[in-house]
């Protein structure tokens, strides 16, 4: 097979190569990934029922208004409310109902029995509630009380007038936005192709669940931790498996990946041990830089190009690959599918316990999150090393601590973020 030439893409990541011995904060790293990445992918014109979860590619004005006519919000009777000054009893000439509206002319002093949702007859204007209505045996009808003008008429283009702007591009496809494209009667929307994202483990000490360990392995779970989350943003996944510490392995697998994945995650390997081959590999195959990023947990990251496939390359210890993945990978995966990407929302919690904390980076530190009295109430879990899984199993939430920030004492505020659906 020819080997495919990798080209160093030129400035890509100017920030971070500048800062090849110093730490980049995290913001900084934030906004080198995003400024770094665009979306390139097509568009395909998708039916409705398979758009969960996928991203629009354009603007969506509404063809219609809504609702497209004048219709009644309650059961009752519909009249002109002019009338109501000059009769007492009213003659019910017709009913409307939602799909069979009546379309005769109603005269003066006559009424419309209408049920919620059926068009309002032409020259009708208000609906008294069939509550508010004496039924009289003759089966003309008198109002009870007192009727304002236009009462329960929902008017046509009251919610959404013809051509407003409706979804915007970038928008990740929700229920209730499915919900609102049918209102409007689209059949199929433009959504990007999904990303096509490889997952890869490296480390030699890695053993597949199922198979029995020997002394010095242990099982490797960042793979599915990594494809699990990378699964709720709806991306086509693709699993790499796992790759000893091994430069020919690992140079050979790089290039394979490179030609058929829009992105790589790999974890492990991007630190400075004898056996992190990683850096070496890449620096023959691409450009990709090592970061060194002010955070904790996962101060080493990765992140450049293979060709046209995109790397981030995550530390691995499983708490420092989830939280690099969530805080630093995502909003960039986030961009190149196709996404407007937000910034999370920060919460403010008052410390319910100490927080341990050392100056110098930004903690995401695993923590609880109650609902206390009038406030919120947040707690660590108590185990802040890097590897410790269930450190996050035990958290509903990180408590995201200033890097300057020493302890934090109880009775302290402290910033709070949810943890994102990629985690829950
Ligand atoms: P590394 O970043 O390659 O130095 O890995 C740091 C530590 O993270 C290793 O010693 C392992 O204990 C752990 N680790 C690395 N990869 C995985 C994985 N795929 N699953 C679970 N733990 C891992
Ligand atoms: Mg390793």
């Amino acid at each position: 097979m020819k080997e495919r030439r990798f080209t160093k893409t030129k400035d890509l990541l100017m920030n971070a190569s500048e800062s090849k011995n110093t730490m980049l904060t995290f913001e900084a790293a934030v906004t080198t990934l995003l400024n770094a990445v665009n979306c390139k992918l097509s568009a395909e014109i998708t039916p409705l029922d398979c758009c969960l979860g996928r991203i629009l590619t354009e603007d969506i004005h509404s063809p219609l208004q809504i609702p497209s006519y004048h219709n009644s919000a309650m059961d009752g009777y519909a009249v002109k409310f002019a009338d109501l000054h000059c009769h007492r009893l009213f003659r019910v000439v017709g009913h409307s109902l939602a799909g069979h509206p009546y379309r005769q002319p109603v005269p003066a002093g006559c009424c419309v029995r209408i049920m919620t949702g059926a068009e309002l007859p032409a020259g009708l204007d208000t609906v008294v509630m069939q509550e508010d209505v004496q039924l009289q045996s003759d089966g003309s009808i008198e109002f009870k009380s007192k009727v304002s003008a236009g009462a329960h008429v929902r008017l046509a283009g009251s919610e959404i007038e013809k051509g407003t702007l409706v979804l915007s591009a970038g928008q990740r496809l929700g229920p209730l936005h499915l919900g609102l494209a049918a209102t409007l009667g689209f059949a199929r929307l433009p959504v990007f192709r999904k990303l096509k994202v490889g997952v890869l483990s490296t480390g030699d000490e890695l053993v597949k669940p199922g198979e029995s360990l020997s002394d010095g392995q242990l099982y490797d779970s960042n793979r599915f931790v990594l494809a699990a989350m990378l699964k709720r943003l709806d991306l086509e996944l693709v699993d790499y498996g796992w790759v000893a510490d091994d430069p020919v392995q690992l140079k050979t697998l790089f290039q394979k990946v490179a030609a058929e994945a829009d992105a790589l995650i790999t974890s492990g390997g991007v630190s400075v041990g004898d056996s992190d081959y990683t850096k070496q590999v890449l620096a023959e195959l691409g450009q990709v830089d090592f970061w060194k990023v002010a955070i904790k947990p996962g101060k080493p990251f990765a992140f450049g190009k293979l060709n046209d496939c995109w790397f981030f390359g995550l530390p691995g210890n499983p708490v420092s690959a989830i939280v690099t993945l969530d805080q630093l990978a995502q909003p960039a995966l986030r961009k190149l599918a196709g996404e407007k990407v937000m910034q999370r929302p920060l919460f403010e919690a008052v410390a319910s316990h100490t927080f341990r904390k050392k100056p110098g980076r930004l903690d995401f530190q695993r923590a609880v999150v109650e609902q206390g009295d009038g406030r919120l109430t947040v707690r660590p879990v108590g185990k802040d090393s890097s590897g410790m899984l269930t450190s996050l199993i035990d958290a509903n939430c990180f408590a995201v601590l200033e890097a300057e920030r020493s302890d934090v004492a109880a009775g302290d505020l402290v910033a709070v973020q949810f943890f994102s659906e990629l985690l829950n």
